[in-house]
């Protein structure tokens, strides 16, 4: 797919599990386990899907996945499979290199969106992508280094501290835009300082839309996460963008969902319904 001067690339950098009660908050779960079946852990099996945007210039990555620095111990908590797929290897699928990549955006710094933006080498800690400068908003930068008791195991300071300390970690604020097709737009239900990416031109909008709408599951407006810090904040942001969505008929890009890449949605009696789901781009 194009948009603007870009094409989009889907990058699978491989699954995780996270526990399926935590993922819809007050859902019970008769109601998530029918489209998120549970393993025996109670776990829901998650992707991690990362996007390419390339045109002659620049190769622009959202989000790197978790990451390779996990112990055995962790890798079986969170059920870390990245046999097949894995950030190196996507990219490698499309002939790139990680010295390629010119940009990294993170959405945020929970480490199932930046684990793969720094790697371990010789007992030290480097950038994954050396001659790339990485974005993240400021608001979640400050607070990923004094985050609450709450959610202080989602930031792992190895995933983001060593590109600050190497000065390529550039801090955003607030609505910005990035260039002509690309904009941040920050949200702060999930956590402080989120920010989606949407990519647009004058006929097409595609939205990143992070851990606003990890799956497609969702979608409804209850269904909100237990992770978040601000969950009716969550869901007035939801109502916004899903407004904004049918209206403009945006395509919407999820970063978690197991199977489904995006979708459209449209606005029925019963609320908010897909209408086009797509698994690839
Ligand atoms: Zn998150």
């Amino acid at each position: 797919m194009k948009i603007g001067k870009y094409t989009l690339e889907v990058i699978n950098s491989g699954f995780f599990s996270l526990d399926g009660g935590a993922m819809f908050g007050i859902v019970p779960k008769p109601l998530w386990e029918k489209t998120n079946p549970a393993d025996s852990k109670n776990r829901i099996k998650l992707a991690t899907r990362n996007l390419l945007l390339i045109d002659g210039k620049r190769k622009i990555l959202i989000d790197t996945g978790m990451g390779d620095k996990w112990n055995e111990k962790n890798r079986n908590i969170y059920d870390i499979q990245q046999n097949e797929f894995s950030l190196i290897s996507g990219l490698k699928r499309i002939g790139l290199q990680t010295t390629d990549i010119t940009d990294v955006i993170l959405t945020h710094l929970h480490f199932d969106h930046t684990g793969g933006s720094t790697i371990f080498q010789d007992g030290k800690l480097y950038p994954a992508f050396p001659n790339a400068k990485y974005y993240v908003q400021k608001k979640n930068f400050e607070w990923a280094l004094n985050s609450s008791e709450k959610d202080k195991g989602s930031y792992i300071k190895d995933n983001f501290v060593p590109l600050m300390d190497a000065g390529i970690l550039n801090l955003l604020e607030r609505e910005n835009l990035f260039d002509d097709e690309i904009e941040c737009l920050e949200i702060n239900g999930h956590t402080f300082g989120q920010q989606l990416i949407k990519i647009s031109d004058s006929s097409n909008t595609f939205l990143y839309c992070a851990d606003l709408f990890p799956t497609k599951s969702h979608l409804p407006l209850p269904y909100v996460m237990g992770y978040d810090l601000q969950p009716l904040i969550t869901i007035e942001e939801k109502k916004k963008i899903l407004k904004l969505a049918t209206e403009e008929d945006w395509k919407l890009f999820f970063e978690h969902d197991q199977s489904t890449a995006y979708c459209t949605i449209s606005s029925t009696e019963m609320g908010y319904r897909i209408n086009e789901e797509f698994d690839a781009i």
